[in-house]
């Protein structure tokens, strides 16, 4: 098995000791890229059989600084997939609606039902990330969270739910330069706001908590992989192996057929 960036929460480690830089892993974008596509179409074959099986769930969880490259994942990964049995969900500042319940209220409504492949872009982890940095909430509040995740990802769990978690990691210099070409590129405004400029000011301040999340969060029944991501071509490859790895794990089978079929003619 190819190196997988699963975080190995028992050891003690730091965020800015993890690597940012693919290369090392895989020195050659040809050959990473082949065998992305070869992965691809797995994939393509293991989420068609999941569907049809109509037991099992696949949660895929993607969390990254601003520009880290989700939206490019989601693009990559899921391109070719039966839009019928993904769902890919944003989650964006709460709603008062969303205020007025607990911070999981709004997650568990959208995790995927039997069958089904649940993307998060973003998630319930912000609830312990922007809103810590930026003091939404007390740490009384906040706090306490890291548990309840856990429990809620060991309920979808033991209901039948693989949840796979990625942190796409970029380095501070990786993000100046992606932000740099949002703003020379009117096409990319979109994407760029002066929000993110001043979140990035705040960027240590995202290290730490999401160097406890990681801590805190990382469970046997729903692990965190800390995924190289200054290179898109090695963050997409080592996304999918470790998606379809998972799924072959699985192991989804077609159900057998309702009635006997022996001897139908179609006229
Ligand atoms: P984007 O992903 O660029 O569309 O931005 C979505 C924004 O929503 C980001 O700035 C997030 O930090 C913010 N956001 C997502 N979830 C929450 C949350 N639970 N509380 C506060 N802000 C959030
Ligand atoms: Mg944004």
């Amino acid at each position: 098995m190819p190196q997988t960036h699963q975080l190995d929460w028992q050891r003690p480690f730091q965020l800015q000791d993890l690597p940012t830089d693919g290369k090392q892993f895989h020195p050659n974008r040809d050959e990473a890229e082949t065998e992305f596509k070869a992965l691809r179409t797995e994939f393509v074959a293991l989420q068609e059989r999941l569907y049809a099986e109509d037991k099992q769930k696949l949660l895929i969880v993607l969390q990254a600084m601003d520009a880290g490259g989700k939206d490019g994942t989601i693009r990559n990964v899921l391109k070719g997939v039966n839009p019928q049995g993904v769902r890919v969900q944003s989650f964006k500042a709460p709603s008062k609606e969303e205020l007025a319940h607990d911070f999981l209220w709004r997650i568990h409504k959208v995790v995927p039902t039997r069958g089904m492949i649940g993307v998060f872009n973003r998630s319930h982890y912000e609830d312990v990330l922007v809103v810590r940095v930026h003091n939404l909430v007390p740490e009384s509040v906040w706090r306490p969270r890291y548990t309840q995740i856990n429990q809620f990802e060991k309920l979808l769990h033991d209901s039948g739910t693989r949840v796979l978690k990625f942190y796409l990691h970029i380095s501070a210099a990786e993000q100046k330069e992606r932000f740099q070409a949002r703003l020379d590129d009117p096409e990319k405004h979109w994407k760029f706001s002066l929000e993110d400029l001043e979140k990035r000011k705040f960027w240590p301040d995202y290290m730490a908590a999401y160097e406890e999340m990681l801590r805190e969060c990382s469970t046997e029944w729903a692990p965190w992989y800390v995924i190289p991501a200054n290179q898109k071509w090695y963050r997409n490859l080592a996304i999918m192996r470790t998606i379809v790895h998972t799924l072959r794990d699985m192991n989804p089978q077609f159900p057998e057929a309702e009635d006997n079929f022996d001897g139908v003619v179609i006229e």
